[in-house]
């Protein structure tokens, strides 16, 4: 099939339309006008088989992922997700793996209020690429830099699900169809749920906002090195859902080292904190307070001291210091450039 139609057939009219959009695709640039007092949040993320999938990844769920992890950085801005341009280097034009990638698209693209107004489409191998955009009211974007020492640190809803998921599968407990705990692991792991509602609604409340793609150590060390701040965080009160409880016990271990669990980790004035609450009675979420910040220690740059333990993220658990067991996640998250 010829580009051009390919483009026509699959990635026409994908999403829902917005008055703002001007042009669309068909041109060699889509127009799209802000409103006045906003501004725009933009974020691009890519998914290459073999690095952050593997082959065989049902095209769905594979489309599914991409515009999730992308939403989920709109999420932690605290921006309404508008429009969307994808990438698509695919090894050939397989029309029924188009017709799913597209399919899940269109409807992820749907519920969460997106139009796709353009793109770009090669042939190599297997990688897809989106680039998100939302609207911010003016200066009010949650930005990493913001915590302040006394702060509240919040995790929503439950955290390790889809780590889980993934040692379950790499480990071969999982194969074929999933059924009990393992099928609401999966679903953590390949349908991960954006929190777009939270993060809009903490516009104004938290002070600093982080999306949990890393693990909740490493992403929240990215809000205490941008704030200049340290965070002491009390391990016993870090939200796990039954399944993951089922499975681990009381290791917490892959809930805190652990990536891809895409809730949200946000900082918040204490004074906030039952408006906090009250705010998120009313969304279908939940967010539990897990440590406070702190000031940062005087050697802030270096990730560990002799011990072992985290100068910048202070774990305690049960009021005693608790590190890590030395495993992948723990190296991922000492690594400086990740
Ligand atoms: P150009 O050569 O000028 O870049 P293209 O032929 O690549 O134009 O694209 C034609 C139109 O189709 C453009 O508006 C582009 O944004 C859109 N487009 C191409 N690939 C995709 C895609 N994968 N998803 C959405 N829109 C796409
Ligand atoms: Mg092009």
């Amino acid at each position: 099939m010829a580009e051009f139609s390919l483009i026509e057939r699959y990635c026409q009219g994908l999403g829902t339309e917005h008055p703002d959009t001007r042009l669309s695709i068909g041109d060699d640039a889509a127009i799209i006008s802000v409103p006045q007092g906003m501004e725009l949040a933009i974020s691009v993320d890519s998914m290459v088989e073999g690095v952050h999938f593997s082959a065989g990844l049902a095209p769905a769920d594979l489309a599914h992922k991409l515009i999730a992890v992308n939403l989920s950085d709109m999420a932690a801005m605290g921006a309404l997700p508008k429009w969307a341009t994808i990438t698509l280097t695919l090894p050939d034009h397989d029309s029924e793996w188009l017709r799913e990638f597209s399919g899940s698209i269109n409807s992820m693209a749907t519920r969460f209020g997106v139009e796709l107004i353009g793109g770009d489409t090669t042939q190599g191998p297997l990688n897809v690429s989106l680039q998100i955009m939302g609207l911010l009211p003016v200066g009010k974007g949650l930005r990493r830099s913001g915590a302040q020492v006394g702060d509240d640190i919040y995790i929503s809803n439950t955290v390790g699900d889809a780590a889980l998921a993934l040692h379950r599968l790499q480990t071969n407990v999982v194969h074929g169809t999933p059924s009990g705990v393992d099928s609401f692991l999966m679903d953590a792991l390949l349908r991960p749920e954006p929190q777009l509602e939270l993060g809009q609604a903490m516009l104004g409340l938290a002070s600093a906002c982080i999306d949990i793609s890393d693990g909740v150590v490493a992403d929240l060390r990215h809000i205490a090195r941008q704030s200049q701040v340290a965070m002491a965080i009390e391990v016993e009160k870090v939200p796990l859902s039954t399944a993951y409880r089922d499975v681990c016990g009381g290791d917490y271990d892959l809930a805190l080292s652990g990536g891809d669990d895409y809730q949200l980790a946000f900082t918040a004035p204490v004074s906030n904190a039952e408006l906090v609450q009250a705010t998120v009675k009313q969304l279908a979420v939940s967010v539990t307070k897990v440590g406070c910040v702190m000031e940062a220690s005087n050697s802030p740059n270096s990730a560990l001291n002799e011990n072992g333990f985290d100068h910048l993220i202070k774990l305690s658990l049960n009021g005693k210091p608790y590190t890590l067991a030395d495993n992948a996640g723990y190296q991922h998250f000492t690594d400086e450039r990740s």
